[in-house]
């Protein structure tokens, strides 16, 4: 069944500038409505908004995740795809409520992101007959350029982690980054640890290469394979799906100055600028139902959020605004283009047996190991001492190998891929005994990044997450309730006529309102528009004055030029 992308506007406290600036508050946040007032024009009538949720500044990214993400992070567990972005002006909240504040002294706080690590981990330790493979990856984009941020070994911009890593279109898999790392993890400690590396690597290449962290664009990506039926003993057991959990932090959505920025600024303006109105452009599309073609191929982030608009995924807009009075033309343009994306449909569905799933080629590699091992012992037994066996044995083992090099901090008693493959390096004949411990050490390996179940007994924690999953479920219930009711009533679900009339009456008047008001915003919005388009032409009057003059100092420059031997 298709359902719409949700929005939810989250607007932050007045910060310390704000206040000693004496600015004036012109947001208020209703139950699922925000009214902004027009600070130059204070006796216009307001704007409302209406969302799926509304956060006021006192709210808890505890609450929005309660109340909006914890739905749709149970459906990636349960093999969807789900998308959390934060868009909106830079200094409004989307990191904030992304990634929290650990740096806050007194009241340090979770993000979005920790905890769905913690959610994600709590959930699958009391799976039953369910074995799950979480690999995580981090990238950033700046400048439509992707950048990897989980390479740990060397700094990240060098040829090795080239700058640009380059998409991929796989057909049945969809769009890939397919250069860029996985790393697979077992616990919420190691993605706190991969997303604390991620954000450090970040500000190393920002730092490198003189950028702004806020023109950039971030995705974390988990991915969660799972194989159903499998216990502890048979982990590879039945069919495989896997979910997809994008958390995205947007770049600042504020307007560039359009006049006056040269060179390298403008280059990167217009780039953030095409990312950011590319997704504009999408949503666009995406809502307007005569038009047939969807732009995602315009921008790196479209293509790789293409399945989070009008996909597969199940998709949470969060819109940061800011209450003051300074910051009214961009609330007002972050809270229209949230409006927009409220009508954006999509079509979410389980991932049957993706065709690229390493849970695949793992259960074909433990199974190869596992004959390896009977070959092994058998030959063994039979105290054969043949140096082509052996050799073979190696050869054979060595093609099983296919696990990626990236592994999870190795436990105390296991040993990394990279180590058995450096052991075998450096022992060219591997005795059958050594050979038998390192096909077992694989095993292990492969094993231990399967998880699933290790608290299924822990009465306390089931209760808690029960309780957390049913309160939930009724919020869902809740926002799906308003929808429905106004839809019920009328349709004709009514007690008595009087009742009928009432009602009808309320929604005509309603919708009046609502009429005046996109009249309004027609109205605004032509006005803005003209602006921009003087804007432009002012941006084009300049380009074409400077272009005339290296033309004419061109012209006078070459006489001379050539005289003193050069010939340009
Ligand atoms: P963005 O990522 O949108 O540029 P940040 O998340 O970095 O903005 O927020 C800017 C500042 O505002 C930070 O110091 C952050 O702690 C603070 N802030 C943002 N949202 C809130 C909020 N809801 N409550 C308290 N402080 C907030
Ligand atoms: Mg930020």
């Amino acid at each position: 069944m298709g359902e719409n992308v949700k929005v939810i506007v989250r607007c932050r406290p007045m910060n310390q500038k704000e206040i000693s600036n004496k600015c004036d508050t012109v947001v208020e946040s209703g139950a699922y409505e925000v009214t902004v007032l027009n600070p130059s024009a204070r006796n216009a009538p307001r704007k409302s908004f209406t969302f799926d949720n509304v956060y006021d500044g006192l709210s808890k990214s505890e609450t929005i995740y309660n109340d909006m993400c914890y739905s749709l992070v149970e459906s990636t567990l349960e093999g969807y795809n789900g998308t959390i972005f934060a868009y909106g002006q830079t200094g409004c909240g989307k990191t904030h409520t992304m990634q929290g504040d650990s740096n806050l002294m007194n009241e340090p706080s979770k993000g979005i992101i920790q905890q769905c690590f913690d959610h994600i981990f709590e959930t699958i330790s009391m799976a039953t007959n369910v074995r799950y493979l979480a690999l995580v990856s981090y990238l950033e984009i700046y400048n439509e350029n992707i950048r990897d941020l989980l390479i740990i070994d060397e700094p990240v911009t060098t040829s090795k982690n080239p700058v640009n890593h380059l998409l991929k279109d796989v057909p049945g898999v969809g769009i890939t980054v397919p250069t860029l790392t996985t790393q697979a993890v077992v616990n919420a400690k190691e993605c706190y640890n991969w997303l604390r590396i991620g954000n450090k690597n970040r500000i190393t290449a920002a730092t490198l290469m003189n950028e702004k962290s806020s023109r950039s664009h971030t995705i974390f990506t988990i991915n969660l394979e799972q194989i159903q039926g499998s216990t502890p003993t048979h982990p590879m057991l039945g069919g495989i799906r896997r979910g997809k959990l994008n958390l995205v932090d947007l770049a600042g959505s504020e307007r560039q100055c359009k006049t006056g920025t040269f060179g390298e600024r403008l280059r990167e303006a217009t780039k953030i600028n095409l990312s950011l109105s590319a997704l504009g452009n999408v949503i666009s599309a995406l809502v307007d139902g005569k038009k047939k073609h969807v732009p995602y191929r315009d921008s790196k982030l479209t293509r790789l959020l293409q399945d989070s608009l009008g996909g597969n995924t199940k998709t949470i807009m969060i819109s940061c605004i800011s209450p003051a009075d300074v910051n009214y033309d961009e609330t007002l343009s972050t809270l229209r283009y949230a409006s927009r994306a409220k009508c954006i449909s999509n079509l979410p569905k389980i991932n049957e047996d993706p065709k690229d799933a390493k849970l695949r080629q793992y259960q074909e590699e433990i199974l190869e190991l596992k004959r390896l091992l009977v070959e092994s012992q058998q030959q063994g037994n039979s105290e054969s001492t043949d140096d082509n066996y052996r050799q073979q044995q190696r050869r054979l083992y060595e093609e099983t190998l296919k696990m990626p090099q990236q592994m999870t901090e190795k436990s105390k008693r296991q040993v990394s891929a990279h180590e058995i493959d450096r052991n075998l390096n450096k022992n060219s004949q591997l005795e059958g005994e050594d050979f038998q411990l390192q096909v077992q050490k694989r095993v292990d390996i492969i094993k231990h990044v399967l998880i699933g179940g290790e608290r299924v007994n822990d009465l306390q924690l089931k209760e808690r997450h029960r309780m957390r999953k049913l309160e939930a479920k009724r919020i869902a219930h809740a926002l799906s309730r308003i929808v429905s009711e106004d839809r019920d009533l009328l349709q004709g679900h009514y007690s008595s006529i009087q009742q009928e009339i009432n009602i009808k009456n309320d929604h005509i008047k309603r919708c009046a309102q609502k009429i005046k008001m996109l009249e309004r915003e027609v109205a605004d919005l032509n006005s803005e528009f003209q602006l921009d388009r003087e804007d432009y032409l002012e941006e084009i009057r300049n380009l074409g004055r400077n272009l005339k003059f290296y033309q004419i100092l061109l012209h006078k420059a070459q006489p001379i030029l050539r005289k003193s031997g050069k010939n340009w």
